[in-house]
Protein backbone atom coordinates (compact mmCIF):
# COMPACT_ATOMS: atom_id res chain seq x y z
CA UNK A 1 0.00 0.00 0.00
CA UNK A 2 1.12 3.06 -1.15
CA UNK A 3 1.61 5.67 2.04
CA UNK A 4 0.57 9.57 0.59
CA UNK A 5 2.05 12.21 3.21
CA UNK A 6 0.84 15.49 3.79
CA UNK A 7 2.80 18.94 3.58
CA UNK A 8 3.07 18.65 7.32
CA UNK A 9 4.84 15.30 7.04
CA UNK A 10 6.68 16.18 3.83
CA UNK A 11 8.30 19.09 5.97
CA UNK A 12 9.29 16.98 9.03
CA UNK A 13 11.15 14.57 6.09
CA UNK A 14 12.76 17.46 4.85
CA UNK A 15 14.01 18.40 8.33
CA UNK A 16 15.21 14.41 9.00
CA UNK A 17 16.67 14.72 5.18
CA UNK A 18 18.98 17.57 5.84
CA UNK A 19 19.99 15.95 9.10
CA UNK A 20 20.85 13.05 7.16
CA UNK A 21 22.89 15.10 4.40
CA UNK A 22 24.85 16.91 7.01
CA UNK A 23 25.95 13.16 8.91
CA UNK A 24 26.95 12.13 5.19
CA UNK A 25 28.75 15.04 4.44
CA UNK A 26 31.02 14.64 7.55
CA UNK A 27 31.79 11.27 7.37
CA UNK A 28 32.37 11.65 4.21
CA UNK A 29 35.33 14.18 4.94
CA UNK A 30 36.67 11.51 7.12
CA UNK A 31 36.88 8.96 4.40
CA UNK A 32 40.46 8.52 3.57
CA UNK A 33 43.75 5.56 3.75
CA UNK A 34 44.26 4.50 6.97
CA UNK A 35 40.63 4.70 8.44
CA UNK A 36 39.10 1.75 9.76
CA UNK A 37 35.36 1.50 8.64
CA UNK A 38 34.24 1.17 11.54
CA UNK A 39 35.08 4.53 12.72
CA UNK A 40 33.16 5.80 10.30
CA UNK A 41 30.04 4.19 11.75
CA UNK A 42 30.63 5.45 15.48
CA UNK A 43 31.06 8.71 14.13
CA UNK A 44 27.81 8.66 12.30
CA UNK A 45 25.96 7.59 15.01
CA UNK A 46 27.64 10.18 17.38
CA UNK A 47 26.65 12.63 14.64
CA UNK A 48 23.13 11.47 14.02
CA UNK A 49 22.56 11.50 18.16
CA UNK A 50 24.37 14.67 18.45
CA UNK A 51 21.32 16.18 16.35
CA UNK A 52 18.47 14.84 18.26
CA UNK A 53 17.75 11.88 15.63
CA UNK A 54 18.28 8.25 16.01
CA UNK A 55 20.08 5.86 13.65
CA UNK A 56 17.92 4.45 11.30
CA UNK A 57 19.19 0.95 10.44
CA UNK A 58 20.91 0.44 13.84
CA UNK A 59 18.56 -2.65 15.29
CA UNK A 60 16.53 -2.44 11.51
CA UNK A 61 16.09 -6.02 10.15
CA UNK A 62 18.56 -7.01 12.83
CA UNK A 63 21.37 -4.86 11.49
CA UNK A 64 23.94 -4.15 14.10
CA UNK A 65 25.38 -1.03 12.86
CA UNK A 66 24.24 2.67 11.91
CA UNK A 67 26.06 3.00 8.35
CA UNK A 68 26.37 0.70 5.82
CA UNK A 69 30.20 0.27 4.34
CA UNK A 70 30.51 -1.70 1.40
CA UNK A 71 34.09 -1.32 -0.11
CA UNK A 72 34.42 -1.53 -3.91
CA UNK A 73 33.04 -5.27 -5.32
CA UNK A 74 30.45 -5.20 -2.52
CA UNK A 75 27.56 -3.48 -3.39
CA UNK A 76 25.29 -2.77 -0.37
CA UNK A 77 24.27 -3.79 3.26
CA UNK A 78 28.32 -3.77 4.39
CA UNK A 79 29.20 -4.21 7.84
CA UNK A 80 31.53 -1.69 8.96
CA UNK A 81 34.69 -3.60 10.41
CA UNK A 82 38.33 -3.23 11.09
CA UNK A 83 38.75 -3.42 7.63
CA UNK A 84 41.24 -0.07 7.05
CA UNK A 85 40.79 1.86 3.59
CA UNK A 86 43.49 2.07 1.12
CA UNK A 87 44.34 4.58 -1.68
CA UNK A 88 42.82 3.87 -4.75
CA UNK A 89 39.46 1.69 -3.03
CA UNK A 90 36.23 3.31 -3.77
CA UNK A 91 33.73 3.19 -0.18
CA UNK A 92 30.25 3.16 -0.22
CA UNK A 93 28.12 4.57 2.23
CA UNK A 94 24.79 4.18 2.70
CA UNK A 95 22.98 5.81 5.93
CA UNK A 96 19.25 6.40 7.49
CA UNK A 97 18.21 8.02 9.87
CA UNK A 98 14.47 8.38 12.31
CA UNK A 99 13.91 11.94 13.33
CA UNK A 100 10.44 13.06 14.81
CA UNK A 101 8.75 9.12 13.40
CA UNK A 102 9.77 9.40 10.18
CA UNK A 103 12.87 8.03 8.29
CA UNK A 104 15.62 9.90 5.72
CA UNK A 105 17.49 7.22 3.58
CA UNK A 106 21.01 8.30 1.78
CA UNK A 107 24.10 6.93 0.11
CA UNK A 108 26.96 8.01 -1.79
CA UNK A 109 30.10 6.11 -3.28
CA UNK A 110 33.39 7.98 -2.09
CA UNK A 111 36.48 6.89 -3.85
CA UNK A 112 39.74 6.55 -1.34
CA UNK A 113 42.58 9.07 -2.09
CA UNK A 114 43.52 8.92 -5.60
CA UNK A 115 41.64 6.28 -7.33
CA UNK A 116 41.56 4.84 -10.90
CA UNK A 117 40.24 6.88 -13.72
CA UNK A 118 38.02 3.56 -14.48
CA UNK A 119 36.78 4.14 -10.99
CA UNK A 120 36.23 7.58 -11.49
CA UNK A 121 34.27 6.78 -14.48
CA UNK A 122 31.80 4.29 -12.41
CA UNK A 123 31.17 6.65 -10.00
CA UNK A 124 30.42 9.54 -12.31
CA UNK A 125 28.08 7.31 -13.92
CA UNK A 126 26.08 6.33 -10.69
CA UNK A 127 25.62 9.93 -9.74
CA UNK A 128 24.64 10.91 -12.95
CA UNK A 129 21.78 7.55 -13.36
CA UNK A 130 20.29 8.94 -9.96
CA UNK A 131 20.29 12.69 -11.23
CA UNK A 132 18.60 11.39 -14.07
CA UNK A 133 16.61 9.19 -12.22
CA UNK A 134 15.08 12.20 -9.95
CA UNK A 135 14.16 14.29 -12.88
CA UNK A 136 11.18 11.74 -13.90
CA UNK A 137 9.94 11.48 -10.04
CA UNK A 138 7.07 13.88 -11.11
CA UNK A 139 3.55 13.36 -10.21
CA UNK A 140 2.16 11.65 -13.47
CA UNK A 141 4.72 9.79 -14.64
CA UNK A 142 5.11 5.89 -13.34
CA UNK A 143 7.89 4.11 -11.78
CA UNK A 144 8.87 2.47 -14.89
CA UNK A 145 9.82 6.09 -16.40
CA UNK A 146 12.24 6.12 -13.44
CA UNK A 147 13.65 3.13 -14.02
CA UNK A 148 13.60 2.78 -17.86
CA UNK A 149 15.97 6.31 -17.46
CA UNK A 150 18.19 4.83 -15.06
CA UNK A 151 18.95 1.66 -16.81
CA UNK A 152 19.63 3.32 -20.52
CA UNK A 153 21.55 5.45 -18.72
CA UNK A 154 23.42 3.17 -16.77
CA UNK A 155 23.81 0.86 -20.00
CA UNK A 156 24.81 3.39 -22.14
CA UNK A 157 28.28 3.95 -20.10
CA UNK A 158 28.91 0.41 -20.13
CA UNK A 159 27.71 -1.07 -17.14
CA UNK A 160 25.59 -3.47 -16.00
CA UNK A 161 22.25 -2.60 -13.71
CA UNK A 162 22.34 -4.47 -9.91
CA UNK A 163 18.38 -5.94 -10.62
CA UNK A 164 18.25 -7.49 -7.42
CA UNK A 165 17.55 -4.76 -5.15
CA UNK A 166 15.46 -1.53 -5.76
CA UNK A 167 14.69 2.02 -4.12
CA UNK A 168 11.48 2.03 -2.29
CA UNK A 169 8.78 4.21 -0.82
CA UNK A 170 9.81 6.11 2.97
CA UNK A 171 8.26 7.24 5.44
CA UNK A 172 7.27 6.06 8.69
CA UNK A 173 8.30 3.04 7.80
CA UNK A 174 12.07 2.75 6.06
CA UNK A 175 10.99 0.79 3.28
CA UNK A 176 7.57 1.51 2.11
CA UNK A 177 5.72 0.79 -0.89
CA UNK A 178 5.94 1.35 -4.07
CA UNK A 179 9.42 -0.45 -5.03
CA UNK A 180 11.13 1.41 -7.23
CA UNK A 181 13.23 -0.58 -9.86
CA UNK A 182 16.70 0.84 -11.54
CA UNK A 183 15.06 -0.53 -14.59
CA UNK A 184 11.96 -1.04 -16.44
CA UNK A 185 9.50 0.02 -18.49
CA UNK A 186 8.11 3.64 -19.83
CA UNK A 187 4.76 4.10 -18.86
CA UNK A 188 4.29 0.89 -16.57
CA UNK A 189 4.29 0.16 -12.77
CA UNK A 190 2.69 2.62 -10.40
CA UNK A 191 1.58 5.71 -10.67
CA UNK A 192 3.75 8.55 -8.99
CA UNK A 193 1.00 11.12 -7.21
CA UNK A 194 1.78 14.11 -5.53
CA UNK A 195 2.37 13.43 -1.69
CA UNK A 196 4.79 10.02 -2.58
CA UNK A 197 8.49 10.20 -0.58
CA UNK A 198 10.59 7.94 -2.33
CA UNK A 199 14.15 6.61 -2.38
CA UNK A 200 15.99 6.31 -5.49
CA UNK A 201 18.80 4.84 -5.53
CA UNK A 202 21.02 3.47 -8.72
CA UNK A 203 23.32 0.75 -8.08
CA UNK A 204 25.72 -0.07 -10.75
CA UNK A 205 28.63 -2.54 -11.33
CA UNK A 206 31.97 -2.60 -14.36
CA UNK A 207 30.71 -5.71 -14.85
CA UNK A 208 27.31 -8.18 -15.22
CA UNK A 209 24.53 -7.45 -12.49
CA UNK A 210 24.49 -10.78 -10.59
CA UNK A 211 25.23 -10.73 -7.05
CA UNK A 212 26.47 -13.35 -3.83
CA UNK A 213 25.53 -12.90 -0.58
CA UNK A 214 28.96 -11.16 1.04
CA UNK A 215 31.90 -13.15 3.62
CA UNK A 216 30.09 -10.98 6.60
CA UNK A 217 26.86 -12.62 5.74
CA UNK A 218 24.87 -8.96 5.71
CA UNK A 219 26.64 -7.03 2.27
CA UNK A 220 26.24 -8.31 -0.89
CA UNK A 221 29.16 -8.00 -3.48
CA UNK A 222 29.39 -8.35 -7.20
CA UNK A 223 29.54 -12.28 -8.14
CA UNK A 224 32.43 -11.26 -10.70
CA UNK A 225 34.43 -9.32 -8.36
CA UNK A 226 34.13 -6.24 -10.50
CA UNK A 227 33.61 -2.62 -8.65
CA UNK A 228 30.13 -1.09 -7.96
CA UNK A 229 28.79 2.42 -7.13
CA UNK A 230 25.26 3.60 -4.89
CA UNK A 231 23.73 6.71 -4.71
CA UNK A 232 20.79 7.03 -3.10
CA UNK A 233 18.71 10.26 -2.39
CA UNK A 234 15.18 10.82 -0.67
CA UNK A 235 12.76 12.70 -2.88
CA UNK A 236 9.26 13.96 -2.13
CA UNK A 237 7.03 14.37 -5.11
CA UNK A 238 5.41 17.81 -5.10
CA UNK A 239 3.32 20.37 -7.12
CA UNK A 240 6.12 21.80 -8.41
CA UNK A 241 7.98 18.60 -9.28
CA UNK A 242 10.09 16.64 -7.72
CA UNK A 243 11.84 17.76 -4.21
CA UNK A 244 14.87 15.80 -2.72
CA UNK A 245 14.99 16.04 0.86
CA UNK A 246 18.39 14.95 1.43
CA UNK A 247 20.43 17.89 -0.25
CA UNK A 248 21.89 20.51 1.67
MG1 LIG B 1 17.33 2.84 0.55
Amino acid sequence: MIIIKTEDEIKIMAEAGKILANVLKEIERLVKPGIATIELDRAAEALILLRKAKPGFKGYDGFPYSLCVSVNENVVHGLPSEYILKEGDAVSLDLGVLYRGYYSDMAATVPVGKVSFEAKRLIQAAKKALKRGIKKAKAGNTVGDIGNTIQRYIESQGYGVIRDLCGHGIGKDLHEDPKIPNFGKRGEGDKLVEGMVICIEPMLSQGNWQLKKSEDGYGYSTKDGLLSAHFEHTIAITKKGPVVLTEL
